[in-house]
């Protein structure tokens, strides 16, 4: 069967309803959301319906969480903060609760899902080096997890030696962001991957980046939540 692992959508629906348009074209009706439904784009409830309707499978973000826990926005830069404040007041009771109600970690099959880290999830590490990944390997137990939080694609094998996902071997995979790539490509990023024939595919695809722009403007959100999207960074 095949699933679709998107991440950090981060309140931009036009990128979400182009990742859904090749979702869907595939006939892809699995989906799992690894958190940052909100926070920087302009479109945070509409996003978070959007999910709700589809039936997607989602654990909480750092951006999610930065709603019900100081602690959590008290590590945020300005813009970040902002935003998450604009957002506290954009989204409804039952939008809030949605957030509120996801869990850290989910697992199902040969997959794990979480937002940041396996290791330790509620403190947002950042996994960015085979050695981030090879401390994290032991803190999950089924084959894949499948990460998001850096906005930064990437595949990390527990053998080192790997760079597309085999049968038999364990992966920690990151997704890229669907909403505000940083890997100085500005198109959306997410995954597909069959979970018979464990067939993977990366996919990239451009959006509509000028009209999300024009929202975070005409939101009176910073201004550069904006530009990045089109920096890709
Ligand atoms: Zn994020």
């Amino acid at each position: 069967m095949k699933i679709a692992i998107i991440s950090d959508i981060h309140g931009n629906l036009e990128a979400l309803t182009s990742a859904f348009q090749v979702i869907q074209s595939r006939g892809i009706t699995k989906i799992f959301c690894l958190g940052d439904i909100v926070g920087y784009g302009a479109d945070p409830g509409a996003c978070i319906d959007f999910l709700v309707n589809h039936h997607v499978r989602a654990v909480v973000g750092n951006h999610d969480r930065a709603l019900f826990d100081r602690h959590v926005l008290m590590c945020f830069n300005r813009n970040a903060k902002h935003a998450i404040e604009w957002t506290q007041q954009h989204l409804t009771e039952t939008q809030k609760e949605y957030l509120h109600s996801l869990p850290y970690v989910m697992t199902e099959g040969e997959c794990t899902f979480v937002h940041a880290s396996p290791l330790q999830p509620q403190e947002w590490d950042y996994l960015m080096s085979y050695r981030d990944a090879s401390a994290a390997f032991p803190a999950f137990s089924t084959a894949i997890c499948w990460i998001g939080h850096t906005h930064v694609p990437e595949i990390f094998a527990e053998d080192v030696t790997r760079e597309t996902l085999e049968r038999g071997k364990r992966f920690i995979v990151n997704v890229g962001s669907v909403g505000q790539p940083r890997d100085h490509d500005n198109r959306l990023s997410f995954c597909i991957f069959d979970t018979k024939d464990w067939n993977f595919e990366h996919i990239r695809e451009p959006y509509d980046i000028a009209a999300a722009h024009k929202k975070i403007i005409d939101a009176g959100l910073p201004r550069w939540l904006g530009d990045r999207l089109a920096n890709g960074s």
